[in-house]
């Protein structure tokens, strides 16, 4: 069964998220189906970020926090500026993934998760 199934099961029913997110949440559950979703934690703190692969055929990956930013152009443009969006395909698809358990799990330590998110 498809991430996407477990979505609509669980969570379709109570709230209509697609009336929320519109095409982001297709886009978000396509990213999850795909496995697209890591999550990065330092250890020992158990800090995280997670990192999401973009749609394109570049298959870009972008540092996320799923409330309250990602490093993709969407995120500046259609969230921030325009205010169009409440949030990216990209933060939609690292709670879901989280929701679900479907992330792939990455562990390092706190000195590697530092020097990630200072690339930022
Ligand atoms: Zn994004």
């Amino acid at each position: 069964m498809t991430a996407s199934h477990l979505v609509a099961e669980s969570v379709w029913k109570t709230i209509d998220l697609h009336f929320l997110f519109g095409k982001n949440f297709e886009r978000a559950t396509r990213i999850v189906d795909q496995r697209g979703v890591k999550k990065i934690s330092g250890e020992p703190s158990g800090r995280f970020v997670f990192q999401v692969v973009g749609e394109s055929r570049r298959k870009e990956e972008y540092f996320c926090f799923a409330e309250h930013y990602c490093a993709c152009y969407s995120f500046f443009y259609d969230v921030i500026n325009r205010a169009e969006q409440l949030c990216c395909k990209h933060q939609l698809a690292a709670r879901l993934a989280g929701s679900l358990g479907a992330c792939i799990e990455v562990k390092v330590s706190d000195e590697q998760l530092a020097v990630l998110l200072s690339e930022l």
